[in-house]
């Protein structure tokens, strides 16, 4: 391990405060990883069973390049460590609509990165998932090597091997920098939904808050059409859908999700209940899209926020007026899969004096009026 004098302390145990204390700590630094709750508990964004890796963006290839970059790095953590179960390969089926703008853009990305994809014509999706009523004209990107990650215990998993190689982690918060002596060490905010709170003026209207329901379906006894290889994680954002779900993991169930906005949300006072309404859609979408599943019991339901920027991007920058201070957040509901490359960027951009930092990442770049672009 190499060594250097600059000592970092990180505020915050999810993805993104977890890989960024990894990543510094594997070079050689003395790092402190402080959480008031835990890594990935269960009010965090990073808490719950499962999120999707895919690489599919529209547009947006910088986010393609992190999502391959990452999935590297997520495999090799899991190969060196011996947790290999974490992340499962169950491919990623994004249904598409014809003349699908996101689709075909996505299509061009994920070339340009090497992405081993799959188009599949409509024909193709009623054959091969009998089980989803894909209706005509819907046809799908497949990616391959996309699957989903067991997020709880892989951030778990980034904290422990951070303290095995010599990582400091404590169960505390670190307090605004006001409070805080700047000058004897680099900190580090990766505190996801917490940001607007300890940044009011610089973050409380940048970062919006937004409620999501989980729901988890029991799938009928014997029936493995809704397990892996047979159904893969798929996502469902025509017609302005935005619904997504996984086959059944870990024995957990058919996970089941919108993608779309739910209301403001404070992390700290929500009761974490399902609403009726959110229950309602949710049925209705069964039994258009996963007929069998139409009746199917709930066996399990999470509410766990967003928290967006305005556009979708990241938040990954130095504090515009206090040299030692950093920002890392604004994971806008996809952030989850690019933990390992934020931890790459941020240590680079903080450790060297000629890293040029992207813009999309900065805070000058973002906007207190919500305009999502990224998906
Ligand atoms: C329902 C849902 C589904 C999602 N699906 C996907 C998906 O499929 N794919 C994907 O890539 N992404 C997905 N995301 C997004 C992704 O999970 C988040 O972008 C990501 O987890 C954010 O991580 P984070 O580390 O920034 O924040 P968090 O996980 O919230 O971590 C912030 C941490 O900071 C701590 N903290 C707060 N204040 C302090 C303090 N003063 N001192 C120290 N610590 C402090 C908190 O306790 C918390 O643990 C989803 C998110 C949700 C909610």
């Amino acid at each position: 391990m190499p060594r250097n004098t600059t000592s970092f302390t990180v505020a915050g145990a999810g993805v993104f405060g977890a890989w960024i204390a990894y990543t510094l700590r594997r070079a050689g630094h003395a790092v402190t990883l402080l959480d008031p709750f835990g890594p990935a508990h269960s009010c965090a964004s990073s808490g719950g069973e499962s999120r999707i890796i895919r690489a599919s963006y529209g547009t947006d290839e910088i986010y393609t390049r992190m999502a391959v970059r990452s999935l590297a790095l997520w495999e090799t953590f899991f190969a060196e460590t011996n947790r290999r179960q974490l992340f499962q390969r169950t491919g990623v089926l994004w249904l598409t609509e014809p003349d699908d703008a996101h689709a075909n853009a996505s299509r061009v990305a994920l070339r340009n990165a090497k992405v081993d994809f799959e188009d599949l014509s409509p024909a193709d999706v009623r054959r091969r998932y009998p089980q989803i009523n894909a209706a005509s004209g819907v046809g799908a990107i497949f990616e391959k090597n996309a699957g989903a990650i067991m997020a709880r215990q892989a951030v778990q998993a980034v904290v422990e091997e951070f303290t095995r190689i010599g990582g400091e982690y404590r169960h505390a918060a670190l307090r605004r920098p006001e409070e805080e002596d700047t000058r004897a060490s680099v900190l580090i905010y990766a505190c996801g939904p917490w940001l607007g709170k300890l940044f009011p003026d610089l973050l409380g209207r940048r970062i919006f808050l937004s409620r999501q329901e989980v729901l988890f379906f029991g799938v009928p006894p014997g029936d493995f059409r809704f397990q892996s290889p047979q159904l893969p994680v798929w996502l469902d954002f025509g017609s302005q859908r935005a619904m997504y779900g996984f086959p059944d993991l870990e024995a957990r169930g058919f996970k089941l999700a919108c993608d779309r906005h739910g209301p403001p949300i404070d992390p700290d006072t929500a009761d974490r209940l399902v609403s009726p309404e959110t229950i309602q859609q949710m049925r209705s979408y069964l039994s258009e899209r996963f007929p069998a599943l139409a009746h199917a019991p709930i066996v399990d339901a999470r509410v766990c926020q967003y928290e967006n920027t305005s556009n979708g991007d990241f938040i990954l920058d130095r504090h515009p007026t206090l040299e030692n201070v950093w920002f890392a957040g604004g994971g806008s509901g996809h952030g989850f899969k690019h933990g390992p490359a934020v931890g790459e960027y941020l240590a680079r951009m903080i450790t060297s004096a000629h890293a040029s930092p992207e813009s999309r990442f900065l805070f000058s770049t973002k906007a207190t009026a919500q305009s999502r672009v990224v998906y």
